[in-house]
């Protein structure tokens, strides 16, 4: 039987700020996004105090100083980097992972004998080791490991960080379900809940219980699958994500294992023209990518090596993904290993007409963005990969406004914690 873990990281921007500064324990924290527009992510008390994600800075900026809130410009290179380190340390519990969004990554759990036991030891691993609180859901399939998730953060009773729906009976999950909005489900977005209430689903109870064929005919494949997931049928594996996306993964195993750097850059190069389509297809922009290299963990050298790197704005330009894709190659690889699998991940991605007005950097250049639809609509026509990045274009590197960014403790030997 399957058994998934959703593992999320606890107000996830804010906890890598305290996790340097603990005398800010307990305090409330918001953190800023790109150039200080607008709250992007808010700390437990931070949210108790009514501070609103998305809203606009400068209306809250004397709120803040009232409520003695701490306020942070993003400072992605930490992030990136936590988040790295977190996903590293949760690799080590599970035989396979699929790193999901920045903070949150599905473990496959099955055969695993005492998953409560694993959950405890995880929590406790990335607290000791990075000092981030993490919050662990359980289930046969991943909409209910994510819905599991939910749960262990939010709903008063079972909110102590770790939940599994195995605890509970039939009846017991049904009540549990049947107070949880439907808009709570992985995969059914505002619209998408506006339109079940319309038709009287409005609890995770009331979408399980759908005919299934109602379902397809008259929303989609996709619903009828989330509905099935959450009557405990796995139709999702690892690296299947539901729709919409919050991250975008090319990968692929070699043919041949290679211990070639030029191999390598060829296949990432591949992956992020690859996972740049599939972007701007959904039309979004990223703010991170990440770029994994491997070897067998079967073999004499296991190694995984998996980097983060931020994009200095988000992007849906396959040139500005790919420079900071071979960026982050040239950090994980290590000469003289032969590598199995390579793949890239987009994460942090926003709605591109949603990308907040910058003024301190250039414009999208129309002319790049005519490249890009003309590069999609050539490949969708004539196959993938008929034209081809010549590769390594660099990542525009604009200096944004950062009033009050944190250090890059984890990334920069100059920035490092002094104690004293
Ligand atoms: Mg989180």
């Amino acid at each position: 039987m399957s058994v998934f873990a959703l593992v999320d990281g606890n107000n996830f921007y804010a906890s890598c700020e305290r996790v340097f500064r603990p005398d800010l324990t307990d305090k409330p924290i918001v953190v800023l996004s790109n150039n200080d527009g607008c709250v992007v992510a808010a700390s437990a008390e931070a949210k108790a105090l009514g501070f609103q994600m998305f809203g606009p800075y400068f209306e809250i900026a004397g709120l803040c100083r009232k409520h003695g809130v701490t306020v942070f410009s993003s400072n992605y290179a930490l992030y990136g980097d936590m988040s790295r380190r977190m996903m590293a340390i949760l690799a080590q519990h599970a035989p396979s992972q699929e790193v999901y969004s920045i903070d949150e990554c599905f473990l496959d759990l099955a055969g695993v004998s005492d998953t409560d036991a694993l959950a405890r030891r995880m929590r406790e691993d990335v607290w000791r080791r990075i000092g981030i609180p993490v919050s662990v859901g359980i289930g046969p399939s991943k909409t209910l490991a994510k819905l599991a998730n939910h749960v262990s953060k939010r709903v008063e009773g079972w909110d102590d960080g770790v939940f599994d729906w195995s605890w509970l009976s039939p009846a017991e999950t049904d009540a549990l379900m049947a107070r949880l909005p439907v808009g709570k489900v992985w995969g059914v977005g505002r619209r998408l809940a506006a339109k079940l209430i319309d038709e009287h689903i409005d609890t995770a109870l009331k979408l399980k219980r759908a005919d299934p064929r109602w379902l397809q005919r008259n929303f989609s494949v996709t619903l009828e699958r989330t509905a099935a997931e959450l009557n405990g049928a796995s139709c999702l594996s690892l690296e299947d994500a539901a729709q919409p996306r919050q991250q975008i993964i090319s990968s692929r195993s070699f043919g041949e294992k290679t211990a070639d750097l030029a191999v390598l850059t060829a296949a990432v190069s591949h992956h992020i023209a690859r996972a740049g389509e599939k972007l701007r297809e959904q039309g979004s922009a990223a703010r991170l990518v990440g770029v994994s290299v491997r070897t067998s963990p079967f073999g004499d050298d296991p190694y995984h090596g998996y980097t983060v790197v931020p994009l200095v704005h988000p992007s849906d330009d396959t040139m500005a993904l790919a420079g900071a894709a071979l960026a982050g190659l040239r950090a994980v690889y290590r000469r003289g290993l032969r590598y199995q699998k390579a793949g890239v991940v987009l994460m942090e991605l926003s709605p591109r007409e949603r990308r907040q007005a910058d003024l301190f950097a250039a414009a999208p250049d129309p002319r790049r963005q005519r490249l890009m639809r003309t590069l999609d609509s050539i490949n969708q026509t004539y196959g993938h990969g008929c034209v081809k990045l010549a590769s390594e274009a660099l990542t525009p590197n604009w200096e944004m406004r950062q009033d009050v960014r944190s250090p890059r403790y984890t990334t920069q030997l100059s920035e490092l914690l002094l104690i004293r």
